[in-house]
């Protein structure tokens, strides 16, 4: 079990959350409240983990915990009796329920006793930012009136949704994308995957190691190829290619992924706009095929690119009033073939 919690020193491409974190264990004294926050997937809730565990080790090593004593070992077993986690109620694959003031209150009473075993209590509330407002005013005691004894760490990606007198009242510890270099060496040391294929990966999860499972990816991958198969061919290739592909999007199921379609077709061209217009590759998003789009781009004009991408805003707008998608495949080919 104990393989599932990472160390703080493993969190990938997080140096500066990580840093902060560090610098507050004993035998320095930490705040009550810390926020975690930033996107989905950055590794929030593994560095929460990572800093309770290190903070409970009793052998810690330098600025980590060591992963094998009592503590660290309950604690990667979800057993560590002054871990309090409080997380929303999964409804279905993409649904978290709300989390609601009878759950906050229950936490709150077990943070009222002294700690079992550690010198402190820490209590982890993920997905705070799902917290409805009574549930974070009831929270907000708990942050107002410290025990001195307890940490509280929320973690929360959209933590514009909390009330300001919670956001005041927490040491804001900001996670952002990972470096592309980092996610590489990750994807290529750790999960075997060869660089050429770590890079679009690390391009494709737009730097959250929680979004890197290549298997999940694979959809979005094929579909980017396929947008700038577009962008490249769209003049010259046969239209029934296009057709087919169109009537295969057109399918029920396959109703997303002509947006995605879209939206993927957007972003590349906007990325090939900026190329041409100022000459500058390094802040393109897309690294990893900046050949490829370096050459689609050549068969159009820098105000062809323009005009091209706002007809295809235009049909992403038209999808949303349910225009469908065989429809839109066709008029985005007649607007690729216009000049
Ligand atoms: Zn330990």
């Amino acid at each position: 079990m104990s393989e599932k919690i990472l160390r703080l020193s493993q969190i990938v491409g997080q140096a500066t959350a990580v840093k902060i974190l560090q610098a507050a264990l004993p035998p320095s004294l930490p705040g009550s409240g810390y926020l975690f926050a930033g996107p989905a997937g950055l590794g929030k809730m593994s560095s929460a983990m990572a800093w309770a565990q290190a903070m409970f080790c009793v052998s810690r090593q330098g600025h980590d915990a060591c992963g094998h004593c009592g503590p660290c070992l309950k604690i990667a077993n979800g057993s560590h009796p002054d871990l309090l986690i409080l997380a929303p109620t999964v409804k279905s694959k993409k649904v978290k329920q709300d989390i609601d003031i009878d759950s906050v209150r229950g936490l709150i009473e077990r943070l009222a006793y002294k700690p079992y075993e550690a010198e402190r209590k820490i209590a982890i509330i993920e997905d705070a930012d799902k917290m409805n407002l009574h549930a974070a005013n009831a929270f907000l005691k708990t942050l107002e009136e410290p025990s001195g004894d307890t940490i509280a760490i929320l973690t929360a990606s959209n933590p514009s949704r909390l009330p300001a007198t919670i956001l005041s009242r927490c040491r804001i510890v900001r996670f952002t994308p990972a470096p592309l270099g980092e996610m590489v060496d990750y994807l290529t040391r750790k999960l075997g995957i060869d660089e050429k294929r770590a890079r679009t990966i690390a391009v494709m999860s737009k730097g959250a190691v929680g979004a890197s499972d290549p298997e999940r990816l694979k959809e979005d991958i094929e579909l980017r190829a396929m947008a700038l198969e577009f962008i490249a061919d769209a003049k010259r290739a046969p239209t029934a290619k296009y057709f087919k592909q169109a009537r295969a999007m057109d399918k029920e199921k396959n109703r997303e992924t002509v947006d995605k379609f879209l939206s993927m077709i957007l972003s590349l061209l906007r990325e090939m706009a900026v190329m041409k217009f100022t000459g500058k590759y390094d802040n393109v998003v897309n690294v990893d095929i900046i050949e490829g789009l370096d050459k689609a781009g050549r068969g159009y004009s820098g105000r062809g690119i323009l005009g091209l991408a706002s007809a295809v805003e235009e049909l992403m707008a038209a999808r949303s009033l349910h225009v469908n998608p065989f429809l839109t495949v066709s008029l985005l080919l007649l607007e690729f073939r216009k000049d």
